[in-house]
């Protein structure tokens, strides 16, 4: 982290400009708003942002998206505020790209670039950088015809030669193997992932995972909560990975906390076949807790991209807490308003560390309600048997033991998450 930011102060900001392209059919609320969520992305990436555009247009120009009217003023705009590079929100053809390029006479990137850059910067894990690598080529080969410049990106070095045909070829080669050889090295991580949280299930640990929209607070509710320093910032996507620690949460015991990736509307594709892997860690978690920017005027919004992401990857069925973060900015009315709304959401300020209690409460009383009442008949000749009246009383809560010679019933509150470690186990009558 630490050389990561003396990078950023010594090297001079990249000056971007930001292009938007607005379609009849596709016309958000408010075209001063279009742009906002790519300039916080453009910032994250370390760029400063020197100019905004947005086009009307009834439909994208096939070879240049904004139309080559457009593009040419651009051009003379860009020159004059001296910008780096080009970024345009939507997401642009291999043709289109290359046509841009020319007009601009600079480096013209998409907004999907521009968040698997974000990504490759900030992965931490192994995990996080081969899935990173693997949608940044799978983005990058068919875009890699006649570019000059898209070698130099992939590591080519600045100032390479515009390929030549058969160099072409031996470099989609190339490219397709690294593909080949990424993906067989992330089934393996994937492989010992899905070990360790067996393992972690072994040890019987609840997992808890906080998951949200970017910037609702996450790392700053995992820090408060485990006194952990992850960086937190007003950035976008400064958590890929899930990063996770144990924690002693009062009543609840020990249970594993993780730090996931934030979600934002209109994850490019790639990343999110990219992340599923990832995102499957929040599905396999025995609770959620939803950070939600209470403050935020984009709330409801980041509440359905979240829930429809969380439905993605398979987590709708998980109990899930929703925790309104920075609270101490929602104005009194509004609070009021909230801390009597009837869906239990948990009011908190990660940062001034307000009603963290009451969110331990509530993590508390979900992992032990959820527990189901069964009853086992065992034979305490039999070796599986005597494992299971063992376990019972590690894992469980027994509420009768009643034994008649070798023969024993127990019923007992099983935690629903070890269930299926109990084929015995009957639903009394
Ligand atoms: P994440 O993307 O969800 O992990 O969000 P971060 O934890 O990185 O926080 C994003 C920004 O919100 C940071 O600038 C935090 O300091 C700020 N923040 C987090 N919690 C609160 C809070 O309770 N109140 C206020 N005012 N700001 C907060
Ligand atoms: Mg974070």
């Amino acid at each position: 982290m630490k050389s990561r930011r003396t990078e950023s102060r010594e090297r001079p900001l990249e000056r971007a400009a930001l292009v938007g392209l607005v379609t009849r059919a596709a016309r958000r609320a408010d075209p001063d708003t279009i742009l906002d969520e790519l300039e916080g992305l453009a910032r994250a990436d370390g760029a400063e942002v020197v100019l905004r555009a947005v086009q009307d247009r009834p439909s994208p120009d096939p070879a240049t998206l904004i139309g080559q009217g457009k593009a040419d003023t651009l051009a003379l705009a860009c020159a004059e505020t001296g910008a780096d590079l080009v970024i345009f929100d939507n997401e642009l053809t291999p043709a289109q790209g290359r046509n841009l390029e020319k007009v601009f006479g600079r480096r013209v990137i998409d907004r999907t670039e521009l968040i698997l850059d974000i990504f490759a910067k900030r992965a931490r894990t192994r995990e996080g950088r081969l899935q990173v690598e693997l949608a940044q080529l799978q983005y990058r080969l068919p875009r890699l015809a006649g570019s000059s410049d898209a070698l130099s990106r992939l590591g080519g070095g600045i100032g390479t030669r515009g390929p030549g045909e058969t160099k072409l070829e031996t470099d989609r080669r190339r490219i397709r193997d690294r593909i080949a050889s990424l993906k067989r090295e992330i089934a393996d991580v994937g492989r010992r992932r899905s070990y360790l949280r067996d393992r972690r299930r072994r040890g019987d640990v609840p997992t808890v995972a906080l998951v949200g929209y970017t910037n609702a607070g996450k790392t700053t509710l995992f820090n408060a909560l485990t006194g952990a320093q992850a960086v937190a910032s007003h950035a976008l996507f400064v958590t890929l990975d899930p990063l996770v620690r144990r924690l002693k949460l009062g009543d609840a015991g020990q249970i594993l906390l993780s730090d996931t990736v934030g979600f934002i509307d209109r994850l490019p594709h790639q990343l999110v076949a990219a992340f599923r892997a990832t995102l499957e860690e929040v599905a396999a978690a025995d609770l959620l807790i939803h950070v939600v920017d209470a403050a935020s005027p984009d709330r409801d919004r980041h509440l359905t991209a979240v829930r429809n992401v969380l439905a993605d990857v398979g987590a709708a069925a998980v109990p899930t807490i929703e925790a309104w973060n920075k609270i101490d900015l929602v104005d009194a009315d509004e609070r009021a308003r909230l801390e009597t709304s009837p869906h239990g959401e948990v009011l908190i300020s990660a940062r001034r560390r307000d009603g963290l209690d009451a969110l331990a409460r509530a993590i508390a009383a979900h992992l032990s309600m959820d527990t189901a009442r069964v009853r086992f008949d065992l034979n305490l000749r039999r070796d599986a048997d005597r494992k299971t009246v063992a376990e019972l009383y590690k894992m469980a809560r027994v509420v009768a033991h009643v034994a008649d010679g070798d023969r024993v019933a127990i019923d007992a509150d099983v935690p629903r998450r070890l269930l299926g470690r109990f084929p015995r186990a009957k639903v009394p009558a």
